[in-house]
């Protein structure tokens, strides 16, 4: 019966859920408080943290702010993900179409200025480099090659498009972050705003967003790269649970939600 069905999936959720799986923290303000047993920080949203100003910050203002984040979780990593602004995030000093990275290099001096910062922070701690709304292979290089340091750069992907290119950006990317409040909207066809604030669980649950997050998973394994989820749905705790079970290496979630899920997935609070 339904209890009985209920219990051999709880049962074979527990076998596929290995309890070394790294809970990271989203971040978006500097006022956030990060748990000691975060493993990390698995995103910096950089567009929130300087969000309310009319131009962008300077190269060594950010570098300092990247360093006491990255200094904050001293032997974890902290992964900073390039400005993402445009579409429904609009940021004064980042103005035009387009969202993500492709916005990000109508702007060279805003970018360039980032991976110098990124460059400097990277002598205080583990500091690595996630590529927003990544489109292409191309996305991930430009990156890299913008880069004086050898920082990790990784994909964040959530759409589609970059679903359906992730063989090709997982061989140029060091890791691959899978952003699932964007991911959800492409792949499901609806608003974000919608996904953040009605019925999250039955769309979040919907299998279409699931196949697409397992193929990413296997193909990304496929060419050796580790796959981190840093969506809002990592969060919840049964989610989290099944994200792991279909191969997610590592979660990055909200600050208040990662003693749940580090609960939900038996971790040891390292
Ligand atoms: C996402 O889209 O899932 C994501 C992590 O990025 P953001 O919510 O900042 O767009
Ligand atoms: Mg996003």
């Amino acid at each position: 019966d339904a209890w009985l069905a209920q219990k051999r999936r709880d049962e074979e959720l527990a076998r596929a859920i290995r309890s070394d799986t790294a809970v990271r923290a989203n971040v978006g303000s500097l006022d956030e408080r990060i748990p000691p047993s975060a493993d990390g920080i698995g995103l910096v949203r950089t567009e929130l943290l300087f969000s309310g100003r009319l131009s962008p910050p300077g190269e060594m203002e950010q570098a300092s702010v990247y360093a006491a984040l990255a200094k904050g979780v001293a032997g974890n990593p902290c992964i900073v993900r390039l400005f993402d602004a445009g579409g429904d995030k609009p940021i004064p000093w980042l103005p035009g179409e387009g969202r993500g990275m492709d916005l990000l290099l109508a702007h060279p001096h805003v970018f360039e200025a980032q991976l110098r910062a990124i460059d400097r922070a990277r002598e205080h701690g583990d500091v690595q480099v996630l590529v927003p709304m990544a489109r292409s292979a191309e996305d991930i290089e430009r990156v890299r090659a913008g880069l004086a340091s050898d920082a990790p750069v990784g994909a964040l992907i959530e759409t589609r498009e970059a679903a359906d290119a992730i063989e090709a950006i997982a061989r140029v990317s060091d890791f691959i972050s899978v952003g699932t409040n964007d991911l959800a909207s492409s792949v499901l066809g609806v608003d974000r705003a919608v996904l953040r604030w009605e019925g999250t669980e039955a769309f979040l649950r919907d299998e279409r967003l699931l196949v697409v997050v397992r193929t990413i998973v296997e193909r990304a394994h496929a060419t050796g790269r580790k796959v981190t989820v840093c969506g809002e749905l990592a969060g919840h705790p049964e989610m989290a649970r099944e994200l792991v079970a279909l191969g997610v290496d590592a979660l990055s979630v909200a600050c208040e939600r990662i003693a749940s899920v580090k609960v939900a997935l038996g971790a040891r609070n390292r």
